[in-house]
């Protein structure tokens, strides 16, 4: 695939669970601002997004855990001539750290299993630099995660909701970040590290 478009159409037609247009502007902007020289991705997909980082200026690194997907990024990164600002990193990022411990990087950008977000952000942001930020997609989830009434959704739907709020809420609370959500998109939260 070797334009946006036709990546975009991709994911709708396979229900992979890209970044919706408005939380794509809202991290561009972000880069476009801030300028983070590498950024640190965790849940890349077809690479969609990270392909967007990339052509924004920045290089990526980032981690997928999915076979398919993983293939699939590669093919579209060579596509967009982008296997050098982009390395994708085969495996799940629980286990992630000792690949990429000796890296550092500007911005994180949290975008895998939701109910994981807490174990991501404790993991990875010992790699930020000084003036470093994390970026959080999906922390609406759909507008679920405002319902107080969830008994209709799976168990696993709603402890996945239930982990999501309470990261929210500590993530808000964090001394060392100043962290300003934003509902655009599925919701996006920007969390600046206190100097
Ligand atoms: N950032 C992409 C979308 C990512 S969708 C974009 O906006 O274009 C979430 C991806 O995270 C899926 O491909 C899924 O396989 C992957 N994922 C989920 N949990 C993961 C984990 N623990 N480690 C690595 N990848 C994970
Ligand atoms: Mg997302």
């Amino acid at each position: 695939m070797e334009s946006i478009k036709e990546l975009k159409d991709y994911a709708k037609e396979n229900h992979v669970p890209i970044i919706q247009d408005a939380g794509l502007e809202f991290l561009l902007d972000s880069i476009k601002k801030y300028h983070p020289n590498r950024v640190l991705e965790v849940g890349t997909a077809i690479g969609y997004s990270a392909i967007n980082m990339a052509l924004a200026g920045t290089n990526v690194v980032t981690i997928e855990r999915d076979p398919k997907m993983y293939e699939l990024a590669l093919k579209n990164i060579a596509d967009f001539n982008l296997t050098d600002k982009i390395k994708v990193v085969f495996s799940d990022a629980k286990e992630a750290l000792p690949l990429i411990k000796d890296l550092r990087f500007d911005l994180i950008f949290i975008d895998a299993a939701k109910g994981s977000y807490q174990t991501f952000f404790d993991l990875y942001t010992p790699l930020l630099s000084e003036n470093g930020m994390v970026i959080c997609d999906n922390l609406d989830f759909h507008g679920l995660c405002d319902k107080d009434d969830l008994h209709e959704y799976s168990r696993s739907l709603r402890s996945m909701i239930r982990k999501l709020n309470k990261f929210k809420e500590d993530l808000e609370n964090n001394d060392g970040y100043v962290t300003e959500f934003n509902h655009c998109g599925d919701g996006m939260s920007i969390s600046f590290k206190k100097r």
